[in-house]
């Protein structure tokens, strides 16, 4: 069965401009070379520290952003190079729910038109009366009153205010919705009941998420897969349990030693402190991106990039110890020692 989105060697750089004439002196390569698929009423968890690349390749995907290079297909069809109206009838079908619900909403519209609107754009509801019926629908599904559409984003709390953007998100009934860290700016005590409404949303209306989050903890409680990505690339892929409980990659193993959540419930692991800051972007190491922090880097690591690879069924990982037949994670393994030096 044809993926609802295919992504495939998706790249976005950025370039920098210096000096009075503002000349490109560099590029900064966001999102490097990713590629997966996302199945119909699936969830992909998009995870890894912030400045990693995982905003921009949400963004990207959804052509929010134009890409570099690489190809993005939707049930098949090929988006990456649609113009601004070709790409209407699927903006439609793709949405986003942002960060932050205290900047993402017009604090000068009522929340029923912030929800209204795409309607509006998309001609999709044409009369006031027909609009109004909508959305009151729309607020109830989401767990706000619908007398509720005519007061301003700053009577609600934050989780009201993450309602009223995943209603907007809602009102055109998308089959993919990108979630920007969705529940990061809300109360702990919040997260809970609004990653159950998108759990149940996905159910009701067959909703393909891809949710980007540097919290392992609400990744893993809303994730069929997971990808982890490190300086723009991904670097292990596979479903939400086997990555939990016996990572392939050093990154994600040190990822999931400091997570508490994480560490309780998974057997007791070795705590993994990264020494050194994320390399900049703008100037990535070579070879494995990640051999500046890895302790288990090796010679061949400082020149040769590893290629992301089933290493195991439906397991992808891109770190050249599984060459050497080496098993990460947990501890130092005996064969690395060999390898290293
Ligand atoms: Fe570490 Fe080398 Fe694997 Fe990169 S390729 S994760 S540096 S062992």
């Amino acid at each position: 069965m044809t993926p609802l989105v295919e992504v495939t060697d998706l790249r976005k750089s950025f370039p920098i401009h210096r000096g009075f004439l503002s000349r490109v002196t560099g590029h900064v390569q966001a999102v490097d070379g990713v590629s997966f698929k996302i199945g119909r009423a699936e969830t992909l968890g998009l995870v890894g520290e912030s400045g990693c690349g995982k905003t921009t390749a949400g963004r990207t995907l959804l052509k929010l952003l134009e890409p570099t290079g690489g190809t993005i297909k939707v049930d098949g069809q090929d988006i990456t190079d649609l113009d601004r109206e070709a790409m209407l009838p699927f903006r439609k079908r793709m949405q986003m729910i942002h960060q932050d619900p205290y900047a993402s909403l017009n604090p000068r519209m009522s929340a029923g038109d912030i929800v209204a609107e795409p309607l509006i754009i998309h001609g999709e509801a044409s009369t006031r009366a027909e609009r109004r019926e909508k959305v009151a629908a729309l607020f109830q599904r989401v767990g706000l009153r619908s007398r509720l559409m005519d007061s301003y984003p700053h009577e609600f709390s934050g989780g009201q205010r993450q309602r009223i953007g995943i209603a907007r998100a809602l009102a055109l009934g998308p089959s993919l919705i990108v979630g920007d860290e969705p529940v990061s700016a809300l109360d702990v005590s919040i997260r809970a009941q609004i990653i159950n409404l998108m759990m149940d949303l996905q159910d009701e209306f067959h909703l393909s998420y891809l949710f980007v989050s540097h919290d392992l903890a609400v990744v893993e409680h809303i994730s069929h897969r997971v990808a982890v990505m490190y300086l723009g690339r991904i670097v292990e892929m596979t479903d939400k349990r086997t990555l939990f409980e016996a990572p392939l990659h050093p990154y994600t193993e040190a990822l999931l030693s400091a997570a508490p959540v994480a560490r309780s419930r998974a057997r007791q692991r070795e705590r993994i402190i990264l020494t050194g800051d994320v390399p900049s972007p703008i100037n990535p190491p070579p070879g494995c991106h990640f051999h500046t922090r890895c302790r288990y880097a090796f010679n061949r690591c400082n020149t040769e990039a590893p290629p992301l690879r089933e290493v195991a069924p439906g397991h992808l990982a891109a770190c050249h110890l599984h060459d050497a037949g080496v098993k990460v994670p947990l501890a130092r393994p005996a064969g690395v020692a060999a390898l290293a030096g």
